[in-house]
């Protein structure tokens, strides 16, 4: 009995014994998107971001090896945010974003994948999201990125159609558009060399969406939502 009940635990161990690194965007003195609620709530994204990634994590601790690349707000560069992949050998990365746009009106809910292909709307979300990495730089990783696109792109795109499979019934709950998964080139992605996710979870520039996405049971839902999608794509991964 004893014996079988060890070898149970090492064939779950086996099946779950994937690492996830969860990346809360921006921090520190990089605040991120800037949304206000009226004229005296101020929201940050560097904030929103921190608490969704935590309840991610805690949630994916339930099923499997869980970490944060920050877990207070500080500024993190994106090449340490990616040698942390390195340092807890994850195999998946999560990085955790709220939207904005000039235009008030722009809303919904997105998810990225690391691909060389996107299109203008794509370069501007990518340009906000890129911030922090030296200029020197940039040039070795466009070689990197392609090396790390062919590397990671079919598992990116399995792990974002899961993941986008049980979010879909929460944005549509919560009547948030679903934009659905775009590829984009992020750098933090790249660096991390490992098959990864961008996830930009609703507009900080529009008050009625910020309104929803800052609220607990939202953030709660989306953290099991995503917990969920990740585990479905971990059961398969080969
Ligand atoms: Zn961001």
């Amino acid at each position: 009995m004893y014996f079988l009940a060890l070898l149970f635990l090492l064939i779950t161990t086996e099946i779950s014994a994937k690492v996830v690194l969860i990346d809360p965007g921006h921090g520190g003195e990089e605040v991120g998107a800037i949304g206000h609620i009226g004229n005296k709530n101020k929201y940050y994204e560097k904030d929103l971001a921190l608490r969704l990634a935590k309840k991610i994590k805690d949630e994916l601790a339930k099923s499997t090896s869980a970490y944060l690349t920050r877990s207070i707000d500080r500024l993190v560069s994106l090449q340490d945010r990616a040698q942390m992949a390195d340092d807890v050998r994850a195999d998946l990365f999560l990085s955790i974003h709220f939207n904005s746009s000039v235009n008030e009106k722009s809303h919904g809910f997105e998810m990225y994948y690391l691909d060389n292909n996107s299109n203008v709307a794509t370069q501007k979300v990518e340009r906000s999201e890129n911030l922090n990495l030296k200029g020197e730089e940039l040039i070795v990783n466009q070689i990197l990125v392609d090396l790390v696109v062919q590397q990671t792109v079919s598992h990116s795109k399995q792990l974002a159609r899961d993941v986008h499979e049980k979010l879909k019934p929460v944005l549509k709950k919560n009547k948030l558009d679903d934009r659905g998964i775009k590829p984009g080139l992020f750098y933090v992605l790249a660096l991390s060399k490992r098959p990864g996710l961008l996830i930009e979870v609703g507009f900080m520039s529009n008050p009625g969406e910020l309104q929803k996405v800052k609220e607990e049971k939202f953030l709660n839902e989306m953290a099991k939502a995503i917990s969920e999608g990740v585990m479905a794509f971990v059961k398969n991964m080969k």
